[in-house]
């Protein structure tokens, strides 16, 4: 039985291992030092750029522009022998067979094509009854 050489070994490695504590320890401390020295100049950086680069801006989306709305107009068509007589209410005279008519959707109003078109050009009521023609 010789356990005293075995035990006498195992502290001549634990002794050899010592060496590596220390190593270990000062890698630490470098390790530390550095990450300190790190730290320092970036913090020192932050201090001394006063105006740190902005991330570029994405350029703001521009809200598309708006054709004008015109309101879809009634569909025209041919004023015909077979309606009854009338009148347009803009210009007062009567329609004739086949002249160009507008009869608005919401009140019915027959009007010349050429008549309601332009009043329909400043605002989008029947001149007649004020009905709204959208
Ligand atoms: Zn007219
Ligand atoms: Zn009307």
């Amino acid at each position: 039985m010789n356990t005293t050489t075995s035990d006498s070994n195992l502290w001549t490695v634990r002794d050899s291992g010592q060496p590596l504590l220390v190593m270990a320890a000062l890698l630490a401390v470098v390790v530390i030092v550095v990450g300190m020295a790190y730290i320092t100049r970036c913090v020192r950086a932050q201090m001394e750029g006063n105006d740190p680069p902005q991330p570029p801006q994405p350029p703001q989306p521009q809200p598309p522009i708006l054709p004008l709305v015109r309101p879809p107009l009634p569909p025209t068509r041919k004023f015909s022998e077979d309606d009854e007589p009338a009148e347009c209410s803009i210009c007062l005279e009567e329609f004739e067979a086949g002249v160009d008519v507008r009869r608005l959707g919401t009140c019915g109003h027959l009007f010349h094509l050429i008549c309601i078109d332009q009043w329909l050009e400043g605002q989008a009521t029947c001149p007649l009854c004020r009905g709204s023609v959208v």
